[in-house]
């Protein structure tokens, strides 16, 4: 099988579970974990932070962030396939009291207009807009600097909180050869994760200023998510930070060689996502029936992705195999209906 559904099915290497079990570590609650604390000061100085706080799952700390800077009743607005509009199961409603508005954005980048069509009462001071880079369900794309500044800008002229939330942020920042504080920088709070291309088991850091970071504690306690001997896993980060951040270039140029083996336009493989039309929707089941596992992108669009696990050999194969396949459902798609 060549597992192609997503880049959080890495499994820690043996490096790194060498790394996790040589931390120092110690109770995270009461700030005596040096390894905990190591990462946060790392993670703050690389998103252009004052702060960082360290959580088991990204989902934990977006739903932080926006807990930590919003009023209940107010407007979060995002691309209508953000993370935190479709896979958080209602979270910003149930834990912040938000309401969701989700916008259709090209590449998945809400713009300056976006905003000011919103009413002022309606996306005001106590609202949030949540950006997301790369952009999961545009497949990985990454946002242009000077776009995404100019939406942060337009957010902040109406007393906007901006969230970023950059799961794949080092994707972004290793495709567009900046660093991730370039992005970070500009929105009020960051979320980064840890355990999609980056290969830990689990594992979220969210930064911002010293004060915000203070009020995300309160959220982090209230939803279960502060830890204790949490270092165990915060050495799996760490030993990520060194090994597996430039790499993350090995799993695009693997992507974009997919996608031209596939015919594909390349142009918009812009880090580790390979997005395939799927219009008769059993895609999925024809390729796993031959030895190749994809997953839904979007409705009627599969995507196959490149992580630490998939080789160039896995790649020439999957490029026969999904040919192959797709083929095979261009010309049954007419006789389907
Ligand atoms: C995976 C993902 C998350 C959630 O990460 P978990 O650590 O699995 O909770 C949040 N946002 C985006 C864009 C993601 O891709």
């Amino acid at each position: 099988m060549i597992d192609l559904r997503s880049d959080t099915l890495t499994k820690p290497s043996p490096e790194m579970l060498a790394a996790m079990v040589a931390a120092e570590i110690g109770d995270e609650q009461y700030l005596e974990d040096p390894t905990v604390n190591e990462l946060q000061r790392r993670m703050a100085e690389l998103l252009g932070h004052d702060a960082a706080l360290f959580f088991p799952t990204a989902t934990m700390a977006n739903q932080a962030a926006l807990r930590a800077q919003t009023k209940p009743g107010s407007m979060l607005l995002a691309e209508e396939r953000t993370h935190v509009l479709v896979y958080e199961w209602g979270g910003p409603a149930i834990h912040s009291g938000l309401v969701m508005k989700g916008v259709k954005a090209e590449a998945g980048r809400v713009t300056p207009d976006h905003i000011a069509a919103e009413d002022r009462l309606e996306l005001g001071p106590g609202g949030i807009v949540v950006l997301e880079n790369t952009h999961r369900s545009s497949g990985g794309r990454i946002w242009p600097l000077n776009e995404f500044q100019a939406t942060v800008d337009a957010a902040h002229e109406r007393g906007v909180a901006v969230h970023l939330d950059g799961a794949r942020l080092f994707n972004a920042a290793v495709g567009a050869g900046i660093l991730p504080a370039e992005w970070a920088r500009h929105a009020d709070s960051v979320t980064i994760c840890f355990s999609k291309g980056l290969g830990c088991p689990l594992g979220a850091v969210l930064a911002g200023s010293a004060a915000f970071i203070e009020r995300a504690w309160e959220s982090k306690y209230l939803f279960g998510g502060a830890m204790r001997q949490a270092g165990v896993i915060a050495a799996a980060a760490l030993y990520a930070l060194d090994h597996n951040v430039e790499r993350l270039a090995d799993d695009h140029a693997r992507a974009r060689r997919l996608a031209d083996g596939l015919g594909l336009d390349i142009s918009v493989v812009d880090t580790n996502f390979v997005a395939i039309d799927d219009p008769g929707g059993d895609g999925e089941a024809r390729l796993a029936a031959r030895g190749v596992l994809v997953s839904d992108l979007r409705p009627g669009v599969l995507r196959a992705i490149t992580h630490l696990d998939v080789t160039d050999d896995d790649v020439d194969q999957a490029i026969e195999i999904i040919s192959d396949a797709l083929t095979a459902t261009r010309t049954a798609a007419p006789r389907a209906r």
